[in-house]
């Protein structure tokens, strides 16, 4: 059972990612949204947005 629609939300006409999973962690950690980033609590990795996309 998914319940991946849980972790994007519709804002217009376009669908937002609003969950990260950490590639480090693997898929039951995920990672803080910031302004231009997304962190791991748990191993601290950062991933940096590319682009505005996700915005
Ligand atoms: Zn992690």
């Amino acid at each position: 059972m998914t319940q991946a629609h849980k972790y994007y939300k519709i804002e217009g006409d376009k669908i937002v990612r609003v969950k990260k999973v950490c590639e480090r962690c693997g898929g039951a950690t995920y990672m803080a949204e910031h302004k231009d980033r997304w962190t791991c609590g748990k191993c601290g990795f950062t991933q940096y947005k590319r682009g505005r996309k996700f915005s």
